[in-house]
């Protein structure tokens, strides 16, 4: 079966064409809606990847969409009305991704109409949340109106525990970061939340903080909600902390005691939550790094690892420095793995799954 995988993101727009999981070609739109971009919309671009799978002869039996919030959806859909009005409501909740999302969907009916069209989601893995887990410490009537964790990034933790059994904790460490416990296979805690903003400190977001910080903003600061959004989700975390950037290699490279500084609390609330869902697993069988900083970066792994030697976790070092698959030694308690993520291959498979 050839399947064409879309990942919409804010300003791109990257396909793969798939003969199962076999990838044909796969190629990248990116800077749509910038001046120095090629393409105004996504719509655009959109009629550009039909153009360019049409000069390929490319054959197409179904297309798969990567969706970033799926609300309470619990699989893989086959996308219909409903399906659409269901991502208009929880649009607002993630709209940098779900506004485009939700054009290209469309426009890709019109374009495509006679290819099955599906939407993967990157929260339907975390429909196994316990309550304790998903529910906030707030009147539980907020609960009933929606809000609760929904957990994002579950293409990537899918992927990389996939083949795991036991007590399995995964770290997708790039500019975006989340941290997920998993149970033979099944996610019971992740540490972002009702939106990608809470948990570990992140390029541009903050990570979790006391809520109260935000009123006392609005207050003191004369902070207006949009500035509010845009200091969390923009101007906080690495970039934030440091002055100089969101991104790692900058500030590993940087002698400047800010880029130090904002490098150990990155570290130190990735350690806390190892330990922290290590309790929730009552123990740790796997430990897994991936995504861009947790694949790459050996001095990252390794200064995590050293505080974690308590869990019975050893290391070998060069293994750690040549990023190899297994950087655990033979004796180790826990398995420590680094895995490549692929969220584009795991869209083909589970379309694979549904369509059979
Ligand atoms: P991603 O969002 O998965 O593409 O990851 C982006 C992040 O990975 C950025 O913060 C990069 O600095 C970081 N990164 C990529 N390669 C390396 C590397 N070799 N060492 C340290 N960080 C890296």
């Amino acid at each position: 079966m050839n399947i064409l995988v879309l990942n919409v993101g804010s300003s791109s727009i990257k396909y793969t064409l798939f003969k199962n999981t076999k990838i044909l070609f796969s190629n990248l739109i990116e800077r749509i809606g910038e001046k120095k971009g090629k393409f105004k919309t996504h719509s655009l671009a959109l009629k550009e990847i039909k153009t360019q799978l049409t000069l390929k002869n490319a054959n197409i039996d179904v297309i798969g969409h990567r969706v970033v919030h799926g609300g309470k959806i619990k699989k893989p859909s086959k996308i219909t009305n409903n399906i659409i009005k269901k991502l208009k409501k929880v649009a607002e909740l993630a709209p940098l991704h779900e506004i485009p999302e939700i054009k290209v969907i469309e426009l890709s009916h019109k374009l495509f109409p006679k290819q099955k069209q599906y939407a993967v989601f990157d929260t339907a893995f975390y429909h196994t949340l316990p309550n304790k887990a998903k529910i906030y410490g707030i009147p539980y009537k907020f609960f009933r109106a929606g809000i609760q964790k929904f957990g994002f990034h579950g293409l990537s933790h899918k992927y990389v525990s996939q083949k795991l059994k036991g007590k399995t904790i995964t770290c997708h460490l790039g500019s975006g970061c989340s941290i997920t416990a998993i149970k033979n296979k099944k996610a019971i805690d992740t540490s972002m939340g009702f939106t990608p903003l809470e948990g570990l400190v992140m390029g541009t977001r903050s990570g979790s903080l006391d809520p109260a910080i935000i009123p006392y903003l609005i207050k003191h600061q004369k902070l207006s909600l949009k500035q509010i959004d845009q200091l969390l989700n923009r101007k906080s975390g690495l970039l934030g902390i440091s002055g100089i950037s969101n991104d790692l290699r900058d500030l590993l490279k940087n002698k400047n005691p800010r880029a130090k500084l904002a490098v150990e609390i990155f570290i130190y609330k990735i350690t806390q939550y190892i330990g922290s869902y290590t309790a929730t697993l009552n123990g740790l069988d796997n430990l897994v790094f991936t995504a861009g900083i947790g694949e790459n970066s050996h001095m990252v792994r390794e200064k995590i690892l050293n505080n974690l030697s308590y869990l019975g976790i050893k290391i070998d070092k060069n293994k750690n420095k040549t990023n190899a698959k297994i950087i655990s030694t033979k004796n180790s308690k826990v398995k420590v793995m680094v895995t490549k993520t692929n969220e584009t291959l795991m869209i083909a498979k589970e379309i694979l799954k549904i369509t059979k």
